[in-house]
């Protein structure tokens, strides 16, 4: 039986990440590496400066003291018998949607699993939603990833509503629209801090948007790549290389 590879970053005992499991088990013998506490957030932090330890929970579910992309490497890299053919991460409690993706523990762990050429699929549920339904959607995705693989380095990013889904949408990234503030507040011992991450969400409801999927009540699949250049400021900036050489070269030549 093939390997499957099952990780998340609410932490090893989130409900979400026993319902992806258990979603995919007809597609193959799943391995369980999760955070041993809840990394949200982290986006797509490795931990470099410190040993891993890899604690059993039971038969095939392991603890790591690490983020969701330290359980994706040690994953694929040689931790498991085999390596796995799938990568998983979720499901998550709470929508993973739009310019949000980056901060994703949850998505960022199928970046990792993409960078080491592993299909890698993320699965997000708005607060409040089923696991069991987010699951069914995961494990219907894949098993189509399974059978056709996806484009060379693309991941699919999944949300799933919090009622039943009217059906799944291939869709687009979203954008956020900040209008959010920082909280300044003063502690007991007249001391300032803050709280970011406050506010409510605002979204574009952009035509065909993973947001606005969600919000109609379907399921949304993205594809994402890593691709971060923008192309069309690449084709805007052509002509910056040359000027500003010689901008640099020039002032190479000034005496000092
Ligand atoms: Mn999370």
């Amino acid at each position: 039986m093939p390997i499957l590879l099952v990780t998340n970053d609410d932490g090893v005992h989130a409900a979400g990440l026993a319902a992806l499991a258990r979603s995919l088990e007809h597609l193959g013998d799943v391995y369980v590496l999760a955070p041993e506490r809840e990394q949200s957030a982290c986006g797509h932090a490795l931990t470099l400066h410190r040993p891993l330890r890899v604690e059993p929970v039971r038969d095939r579910w392991f603890a790591v003291n690490g983020t969701p992309s330290d359980c994706v490497n040690l994953g694929v890299l040689g931790f498991l018998p085999e390596r796995p053919v799938l990568i998983a991460s979720g499901v998550n409690h709470g929508t993973n949607l739009g310019d949000d993706v980056t901060y994703s523990g949850t998505v960022s762990a199928a970046m990792e699993g993409l960078l080491l050429g592993v299909p890698s699929i993320a699965v997000s549920l708005v607060s409040g939603g089923d696991f069991d339904e987010a699951g069914r959607a995961a494990g219907l995705v894949a098993a189509r990833v399974l059978v056709e693989g996806l484009s060379p380095k693309t991941l699919l990013n999944i949300n799933v509503p919090a009622e039943a889904p009217k059906g799944i949408r291939v869709t687009r990234l979203g954008h956020r629209v900040y209008s959010g503030k920082i909280v300044e507040q003063v502690d007991p011992r007249g001391r300032t801090h803050y709280w970011i991450g406050g506010g409510e969400a605002q979204w574009d409801l952009l035509e065909g948007s993973d947001m606005q999927a969600v919000n109609d009540g379907f399921v949304s699949v993205t594809p994402v790549h890593l691709d971060l250049t923008s192309h069309r400021a690449l084709n805007e900036m052509r002509d910056w290389s040359g000027t500003l050489s010689s901008q640099l070269r020039r002032l190479g030549e000034r005496p000092r």
